[in-house]
Formats: C-alpha cells, sequence, structure tokens
C-alpha cells in the first residue's frame, strides 16, 4: 500500500475485532441492523472508497472526499454517541456478570483536552483484556457459550454507527445526505 491512509486502514482492518460486527445476525429485535445509510458509509470507510462530496464541516474545517474528518472533528456529531452506547454495553454485561458498576463516576474526564480519535475497530490491550473478562462472566453467568461473541458484536456495530454518524454529522443541514454521499 503506497499511502500511509491505506496502510493504517488495512492495519486496523486486520485486528479481528474490527471484523465483529460482520459477524451480527441482522435482527430489528436485537438491535443488530444498519440502516442504508449507516452501512453504507461503513463500507466505504473500510474499503477506503470516496465516500463524500468535499464540504465544509460546521467546525469550519475542510472535509474531503474520504470523509475522515469527522472522525476526529472536535464537533464530532458520532463520538458522543458512540461512547455513551458502548458504556451502556459495557454496563449491562456487568450487570448480567453480577458485578456492580457506576457509570462514569465524577472526576473520570481527562483534563488535557485529549479527545477519543478515529477508529475503525480495533482494540487497545486494556480494551482486550477487559472484553476477555467479562465475555468470561457473561457466559459463566447466562451459560450461553455464544454470550461473548454477542456482546463483542454489540461493541462492534455501536462503534460503526459511531463513526458513520460523526462523517454524517459533518454535513450541513440545509441538504440531504443524497447530495453529498457518493455511495447511495
Ligand atoms: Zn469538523
Amino acid at each position: 500500500m503506497p499511502s500511509k491512509r491505506d496502510r493504517a486502514r488495512l492495519l486496523a482492518l486486520s485486528a479481528k475485532e474490527s471484523g465483529y460486527w460482520l459477524h451480527a445476525l441482522p435482527s430489528a429485535n436485537l438491535g443488530t441492523m444498519l440502516d442504508q445509510t449507516t452501512l453504507s458509509v461503513v463500507i466505504g470507510l473500510r474499503l477506503g472508497a470516496s465516500i463524500i462530496q468535499p464540504h465544509r464541516c460546521h467546525c469550519g474545517d475542510s472535509v474531503d472526499t474520504y470523509g475522515h474528518h469527522g472522525l476526529s472533528c472536535s464537533r464530532s456529531a458520532g463520538r458522543f454517541s458512540r461512547h455513551s452506547t458502548i458504556n451502556d454495553i459495557i454496563r449491562r454485561s456487568l450487570a448480567t456478570a453480577h458485578v456492580p458498576a457506576v457509570l462514569e463516576p465524577i472526576g473520570l474526564a481527562r483534563s488535557d483536552g485529549k479527545r477519543p480519535d478515529e477508529t475503525l475497530g480495533p482494540w487497545g490491550p486494556e480494551a482486550r483484556a477487559l472484553f476477555k473478562e467479562l465475555s468470561k462472566r457473561v457466559i459463566e453467568s447466562t451459560g450461553d457459550p455464544r454470550a461473548g461473541s454477542y456482546l463483542g458484536q454489540r461493541i462492534s456495530l455501536a462503534i460503526q454507527r459511531g463513526n458513520a454518524a460523526s462523517i454524517l454529522g459533518t454535513v450541513p443541514r440545509c441538504g440531504g445526505f443524497e447530495d453529498v454521499l457518493d455511495i447511495i
């Protein structure tokens, strides 16, 4: 891969957890469905395709045809929903495993101004360790050997939905997505 962008994409996608969402059974009842626009955007991200017409983000920065700016924009629309959704998934799993949990106690927020950057889905060592332990416990608690896989799929789907929302959130509200998305 000649470009750093494509190398980074392929390295991220080579992590097994980046593809967990692709193994989820599409079910409205289970909340594992992705709408057409979200699916188009996340597949485009995965392929490294041109997914959006160049435009100016709400924050004033330019958004190129790959749309990656939305993943690290200071006014990212999807980052907060992704964060809270994954928090909720983990809290529910802890409850299933009979582990007491408090959602984001005061004092945990970073004070250095750093914020999560873009992700295509790979996890760091701490996240992998937490997932492994939590999976083991929900499997023990539910007796379902697939419970860990389902947890990974829910987290992975939340990341994909958040990424799509972040990219779509850079689009000016006056137009429809059809006007700016290349892949729909
Ligand atoms: Zn922006």
